[in-house]
């Protein structure tokens, strides 16, 4: 098989293909700290792509409590059993990716769920870990967490789909990464939903081929993000394209946020697929367990994240999420506005760096009414 340079393990590893990376690469960046599982971008897409016949079950985008929630059930903990024990502490990652822990005649080692397995995409939902225990108060760090995980195909650098089908049917377009499935050429047997470790591959039973996320590439190649980033009501999302660690761009927040501040980290690295959805991890759940969902560095993450309000090209990123429907290229702070710019350097987007506080007085004269203050 032929080596490729994975940055997010920092070594080389196996993947069927030669590795070349796309001229642009999609990207996006979801902060946990602030999803309120209104699942407004599950039925945004859902709307918007998967609304037809045999599509019933089918979540593009869908929002998960973590520790018990899942879609399909039990997606992670399955593949992370059947991967076995990862070294999490030493980096470079010594452990083995999907890909190298392939069974002999296999691409990648994966597992096909059953159809049941779709059958309640809300499972777990608001189900916290620990125990309160009767007349316990409140404290840090808290007795019991939850927290929330907004999911997309990750259109990954190395995917495993792409590496599993056997009719080529999967391709990474050149212009801006994204990972498409040729409906046409697929014969619906499976081998992608089966290597997919994050299940971002359905089967249509009425069509009998597969589906997945196409990234809305309609909007991006208009320069617009994503469906799910630009509905997001808890601004969560950021939308873009990210560099190579080497190529990072102070002034690009995705490459800012991931590759300079490093709070944004992806998911299950150790799989081996470089995915390109990252996440600003939950600052209150325990380190081991975010360790293992989203890789090295996690403590780091937290306490840069936490430290926000002193770094302002970082709290300047960080305001950026869910200001403008327009794909943002370039950011700058000046005076006391954090400021966006699209590819062609209009500017996009506007933000003050410190949210104005408006009190309204408690009788409208103008509507002879009382009014409640509650923020
Ligand atoms: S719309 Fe935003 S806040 Fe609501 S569930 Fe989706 S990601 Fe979370
Ligand atoms: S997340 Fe799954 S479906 Fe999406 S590109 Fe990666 S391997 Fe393919």
């Amino acid at each position: 098989m032929p080596k490729v340079y994975n940055w997010q393990i920092s070594r080389e590893m196996e993947y069927p293909y030669e590795g070349i990376r796309p001229h642009k690469q999609f990207a996006m960046i979801m902060d946990t700290n602030k999803c309120i599982a209104c699942q407004t971008c599950t039925v945004a897409c859902k709307t918007t792509w998967t609304p037809g016949r045999g599509q019933e079950y089918m979540f593009w985008n869908n929002v998960e409590t973590k520790p018990y929630g899942y879609y399909p059930l039990g997606w992670d903990v399955r593949i992370l059993e059947k991967l076995g024990v990862q070294d999490m502490r030493a980096f470079p990652y010594q452990g083995q990716t999907l890909f190298e822990a392939a069974p002999s005649g296999e691409r990648i080692l994966g597992y096909l769920p059953d159809d049941l397995d779709y059958a309640n995409p809300n499972v777990g939902e608001d189900d916290s870990y620990g125990n309160m225990a009767q007349g316990a108060w409140l404290q840090m760090p808290h007795m019991q967490w939850l927290y929330y995980l907004p999911r997309i195909c990750n259109h990954c650098t190395y995917p495993a789909c792409l590496a599993a089908c056997p009719r080529m049917s999967i391709y990474k377009r050149q212009e801006d990464g994204i990972v498409l499935l040729d409906q046409y050429r697929c014969r619906g047997y499976r081998e992608c939903v089966r290597a997919c470790p994050y299940k971002k591959v359905y089967f249509n039973s009425m069509t009998r081929v597969s589906e997945k996320c196409i990234g809305c590439y309609p909007a991006i190649e208009n320069g617009r993000q994503t469906q799910c980033a630009i509905t997001c009501i808890g601004k969560i999302r950021l939308q873009g394209f990210i560099s190579p660690p080497d190529k990072a761009r102070e002034d690009n927040p995705l490459d800012y946020l991931i590759h300079l501040a490093k709070v944004a980290k992806p998911l299950y690295p150790q799989f081996g697929l470089e995915p390109n959805v990252y996440y600003i991890p939950p600052v209150h759940v325990p380190p081991a367990f975010l360790y293992q969902m989203f890789g090295w560095g996690v403590e780091e993450a937290i306490a840069t994240y936490r430290s926000a309000s002193e770094n302002l090209r970082l709290l300047g990123a960080l305001l950026l999420f869910g200001s403008t429907p327009e794909i943002i290229y370039h950011y700058k702070i000046e005076g006391s506005h954090a400021l966006g710019y699209d590819e062609k350097g209009t500017e996009v987007a506007r933000v003050p760096m410190n949210e104005p506080i408006h009190i309204r007085a408690a009788y409208d004269e103008q509507f002879q009414t009382f009014r409640t203050n509650i923020s």
